[in-house]
């Protein structure tokens, strides 16, 4: 009996040549994909179309790789009007074995294409560590909102240090999940809720924290530094983000100054239109922006050229690199840190653990800190006391 691999192909992206995209030609799409793998499977070999732009298949084990790179990315002639459409998918992989029962097998390539699509990869092969992975999402997707009804998130403030005097000059709002008393870092519930699209409402519910919290420092006569609040690159497809966050703005009627957005890396953001109307409508009514974790990704020096946003941070990444003293590291953060301030932006340096990262931050011109050095993210109260209390970092 032949041995197969079950597969769960999922389209990732898709454009037309010579053409803008348009919703209403999808289903051209899914006719020409569908077409396409027919054309690249055996006799043997099923695959069919289960939801969406969601396909499953069992291919034979001699098959698969060819299969998969002949999948994962394709571009294919569709008529007259679009010429060719390019078609990027990503898929789960399952070795299926003697005694798995349909469900099994579900269940391991909706997890496998889970990790991928988290990974950002063509294809992933299930290994059994990936369901007590899915296990736990699924957890988090089915306490989210019952958390957030019962108001379980909190938001931590962590204080950025201008290292030229020492004082705090704005903070970067974090949010943590108080679940029964334990507290949860937004790595173990964030990938998940971005996979869902549910971060959008967490977002949305820090954002709104915030806001309240300036109001209330300005009603007791504390001076607010500007918070920044980071946004998932998901909500650039929701076309009223910006309406809706001015909406919240002006519910508790605060300084614009007040706030800033933190937009995580946006390499591989394929749709360069939204995010940069985005960026420029915040500009326009007076809410700054900034590229987080900058660095992290492959075509970073474009952004730069190509949006217009206030802040950079550099991804902690680089201050972890200046640890080991390299010539060739300082070389590099001296150079990114100039072009960034020549361009025309703000730049802050993020994760700064120790004195010599701030002494080499400070003598190349970055002035902006924020990191374990004089601050972890702090809970609402510990944050207010340094900001009433004016604290002086001794660094
Ligand atoms: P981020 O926005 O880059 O935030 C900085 C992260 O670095 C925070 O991790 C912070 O605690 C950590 N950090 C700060 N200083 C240091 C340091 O000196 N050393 C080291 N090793 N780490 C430092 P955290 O709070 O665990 O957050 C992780 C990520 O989760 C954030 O990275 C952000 O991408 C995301 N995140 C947090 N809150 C939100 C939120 O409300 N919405 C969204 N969409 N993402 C959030
Ligand atoms: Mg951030
Ligand atoms: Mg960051």
């Amino acid at each position: 009996m032949p041995k197969y691999h079950a597969v769960c192909v999922n389209i990732k992206n898709f454009k037309f040549i010579n053409r803008t995209i348009s919703a209403r030609r999808s289903d051209v799409v899914l006719h020409e994909y569908a077409r396409y793998i027919e054309r690249h499977m055996s006799e043997n070999e099923i695959f069919a179309r289960i939801a969406g732009d969601s396909f499953v298949g069992l291919v034979m084990d001699e098959n698969i790789h060819k299969f998969l790179n002949k999948i994962s990315n394709v571009k294919l002639y569709a008529d007259k009007e679009c010429r060719f459409i390019q078609i990027n998918s990503r898929a789960g992989v399952y070795d299926v074995q003697i005694g798995d029962t349909v469900s099994d097998i579900m269940g391991y390539i909706d997890a496998a294409l889970n990790v991928a699509r988290e990974l950002n990869e063509d294809h992933i092969f299930f290994e059994h560590s990936m369901m007590e992975k899915m296990l736990k999402g699924k957890e988090v997707s089915a306490l989210f909102p019952v958390a957030i009804a019962k108001k379980q998130f909190e938001v931590f403030y962590q204080p950025k240090v201008n290292i030229l005097n020492n004082e705090l000059c704005g903070c970067e709002a974090l949010v943590r999940w108080n679940r029964k008393g334990s507290i949860v870092p937004p790595m173990e519930f964030i990938p998940v809720l971005e996979n869902e699209g549910t971060i959008c409402q967490l977002d949305f519910y820090v954002f709104e924290s915030v806001c309240e919290t300036i109001r209330s420092w300005v009603d007791r006569g504390v001076r607010p530094v500007t918070v920044s609040v980071n946004f998932s690159r998901i909500h650039l497809k929701n076309p009223n983000v910006a309406d809706e966050i001015f909406s919240i703005i002006d519910k508790y009627n605060i300084d614009t100054k007040y706030v800033e957005i933190e937009l995580t890396e946006m390499s591989g953001y394929d749709n360069y239109e939204n995010l940069s109307a985005f960026i420029k409508t915040m500009r326009d009514r007076g809410v700054h922006t900034s590229i987080d974790d900058f660095g992290t990704g492959y075509s970073s020096l474009n952004l730069l050229t190509d949006l217009d946003v206030d802040v950079v941070k550099l991804d902690k990444s680089y201050s972890i690199r200046l640890n080991n003293n390299e010539e060739k590291t300082k070389i590099l953060i001296h150079n990114i840190v100039n072009m960034v301030h020549e361009l025309g932006f703000k730049v802050i340096a993020e994760g700064v653990e120790t004195e010599e990262q701030a002494d080499f931050l400070r003598d190349i011109g970055c002035s902006t800190v924020q990191g374990y050095l004089f601050d972890k993210p702090l809970p609402l109260a510990d944050f207010e006391q340094r900001l009433i209390g004016k604290v002086k970092y001794t660094v």
